[in-house]
C-alpha cells in the first residue's frame, strides 16, 4: 500500500470569473455577498450544504444571541442583519428582542442574563429568506460545491479550485472572501493561522464540540431549567422556538475534536448524537415541564465554536471587548461579551458586557497576514471568540463592501481607504460607534454556568 498518491495534472474547465467570489454561506458569507453586490460588484456565493445559514440553519444554531445587536434598549449592530431579519419577522419566523419579554415571558423570567439576549427565528424561514435575499441582489449561488483549494500566483490568490457533482473546475475571482468559518481558503492559500483556544501543558487546547438538537412537548409556564444536579455534558441550555412548546437544545459536549481534521469531525458528529437521546431521558427524568420531552430533529453538522483563525495586523481580544475600545478603523460594533466553553468539560466563562455598551472590530483583523486578494469575515477573523451570528453579518458587511470597493478601484485590500469604506458601510445603516455613551463600573458582569 503506498503513502501517497501523485496526482496526473489535468486541464479544469472554468466554471465563472467574478468581480467577488465569497466561499460559505453561513451569517457572514450571506452579508459579504449581498454588501459586495450592493456595491456594484459581479457576486457568485459557493456553498457545501443545500441551504445558506451555516450554524444557524444546517448546525440548528436557532437563535442570534441578540445581545450583540441589541443592548440596554439600543441597536449597535444594523444594516445588512437589521434588512434579513426584518424579512423573516414579515414571514412570521422570527422574534426580535423587544416582542420577546412578550412573546416568551417563560424564557425571560427563567434565565440569569441581565437583558433579553437572544432572537429565536425558524430556521426553515431562514432559508428561504436567505433565498430571496440572494436573488433580490443578483447574487449567483452554487450550493453542493466544496471550495478544495486556493488558485495563487505568487502572494496573489486569483480564484479557487471547487469540486461537485459537475466535477472538478477553477473560479477565478479579483476578490476573495473567506466565510468558511474555518478560515479554509487562507489555509489553502498559505495564509498564515491560529486554531485552538490556547496551551496547556505545551499543548493546544481544542475548543469543545457540540451538535444541537430540538425536542418537543415542553410545558413553557412551568418548565424551569434553574436545575442542582450535574448534567454530564455540557449546561442546561435550552432556547426557545417559534412553537411554544418546542425547544432547541445545546446540551451536547464533546472535547478534544479537531475541527479541521475530516476523521475527527466523523468522531465528534457520532459521540455527540450518541448523548442526545441520553440527554432527552435525562430532561425528562430531571426537568420540571420536560417530563414528555421528544426529539423532533438533530442538527446536519457539529457546532464549532472556535477553529482556524487568520493572523492580521490586529487581533481583538478579550481584553478589547471587556474595555469596550472603539478603532479609527472600525468597521462593525457589537455588544456580545467573552464566553468561554470549558475545554474539559461541562460549563461556561461567561463575561457579559453592562447593558447599552459596545465595542469596535478594527478593518485590520479581517485582512490576513502574507496573503493578497483575500479578506475574512465570520469567526475566522482575528479575535478572541467573540463570534455570533448578528457579529458575523456585521463583519460580513464589512468585508463584503471592502472586497467590492477594492475590486472596483484596483487597489490591495490592505491599501484600501479605511474612510471611504466606512462611508460606504455607514449608506448602507451600518453604525460605527458614532454614539456610545460613557461606561459605568462595574464594567462587566462575570457568570459561571455548570
Ligand atoms: C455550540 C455553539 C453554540 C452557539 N450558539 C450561538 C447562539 O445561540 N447564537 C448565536 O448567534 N451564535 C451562536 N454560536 C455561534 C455561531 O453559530 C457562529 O459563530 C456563526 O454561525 C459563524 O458564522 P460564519 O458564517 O462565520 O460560519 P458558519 O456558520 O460556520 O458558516 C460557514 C459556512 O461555510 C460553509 N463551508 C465551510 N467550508 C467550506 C468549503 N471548504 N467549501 C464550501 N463551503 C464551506 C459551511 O457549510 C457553512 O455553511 C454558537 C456556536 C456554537 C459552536
Amino acid at each position: 500500500m503506498p503513502d501517497f498518491y501523485i496526482e496526473p495534472e489535468k486541464k479544469l474547465p472554468v466554471f465563472a470569473n467574478v468581480d467577488v467570489l465569497v466561499c460559505g454561506g453561513g451569517p457572514a458569507g450571506i452579508a459579504s455577498a449581498v454588501s459586495a453586490a450592493k456595491n456594484g460588484a459581479k457576486v457568485l456565493l459557493i456553498e457545501r450544504f443545500n441551504c445558506l445559514g451555516g450554524q444557524g440553519t444546517t448546525g440548528l444554531v436557532t437563535s442570534f444571541m441578540s445581545m450583540s445587536a441589541f443592548t440596554g434598549g439600543r441597536q449597535v449592530i444594523r444594516g445588512i442583519w437589521e434588512e434579513f431579519t426584518n424579512r423573516m419577522v414579515e414571514m412570521g419566523g422570527c422574534i426580535k428582542p423587544p416582542q420577546l419579554k412578550e412573546r416568551k415571558p417563560y424564557f425571560a423570567n427563567n434565565r440569569h442574563e441581565p437583558d433579553t439576549e437572544i432572537c429565536p427565528f425558524d430556521p426553515e424561514v431562514f432559508k428561504l429568506a436567505a433565498d430571496e435575499i440572494m436573488e433580490k441582489y443578483q447574487v449567483e449561488v452554487l450550493f453542493h460545491t466544496y471550495v478544495t483549494a486556493a488558485i495563487k500566483n505568487g502572494n496573489e490568490v486569483q480564484g479557487v479550485v471547487i469540486e461537485n457533482k459537475s466535477g472538478r473546475q477553477a473560479v477565478f475571482a479579483k476578490r476573495i472572501v473567506d466565510c468558511t468559518g474555518d478560515a479554509d481558503i487562507m489555509a489553502y492559500a498559505g495564509a498564515p493561522f491560529e486554531t485552538g483556544v490556547g496551551e496547556h501543558n505545551g499543548e493546544q487546547v481544542k475548543s469543545p464540540v457540540s451538535t444541537m438538537f430540538c425536542v418537543e412537548g415542553l410545558e413553557p409556564d412551568t418548565l424551569t431549567w434553574q436545575v442542582d444536579k450535574e448534567l454530564a455534558y455540557g449546561a442546561v441550555n435550552l432556547f426557545p422556538l417559534m412553537r411554544d412548546d418546542e425547544f432547541r437544545a445545546e446540551m451536547t459536549r464533546v472535547t478534544g475534536i479537531d475541527p479541521c481534521n475530516a476523521a475527527e469531525i466523523t468522531k465528534g458528529e457520532i459521540a455527540c448524537r450518541k448523548q442526545i437521546p441520553e440527554v432527552v431521558d435525562w430532561m425528562r427524568k430531571n426537568l420540571k415541564g420536560a417530563e414528555h420531552a421528544k426529539l423532533t430533529r438533530i442538527a446536519g453538522m457539529m457546532g464549532m465554536m472556535v477553529s482556524r483563525r487568520i493572523l492580521a495586523e490586529y487581533k481583538v481580544s478579550a481584553d478589547d471587548i471587556l474595555n469596550y475600545r472603539l478603532f479609527e478603523d472600525t468597521v462593525a460594533m457589537n455588544a456580545y461579551g467573552v464566553d468561554i466553553h470549558n475545554p474539559d468539560g461541562a460549563g461556561c466563562e461567561l463575561y457579559w458586557l453592562i447593558p447599552g455598551h459596545a465595542y469596535a472590530i478594527p478593518y485590520r483583523s479581517l485582512v490576513p497576514l502574507e496573503v493578497e486578494n483575500i479578506i475574512a469575515a465570520g469567526r475566522c477573523i482575528a479575535a478572541d471568540g467573540i463570534a455570533v451570528m448578528a457579529t458575523c453579518f456585521a463583519t460580513g458587511e464589512a468585508a463584503g463592501a471592502a472586497a467590492a470597493l477594492s475590486a472596483r478601484q484596483e487597489v490591495p485590500l490592505r491599501n484600501l481607504s479605511v474612510k471611504c469604506l466606512q462611508q460606504t458601510l455607514k449608506k448602507q445603516g451600518v453604525y460605527l460607534g458614532e454614539e456610545e455613551p460613557e461606561v459605568p463600573e462595574p464594567r462587566y458582569i462575570h457568570i459561571s454556568t455548570i
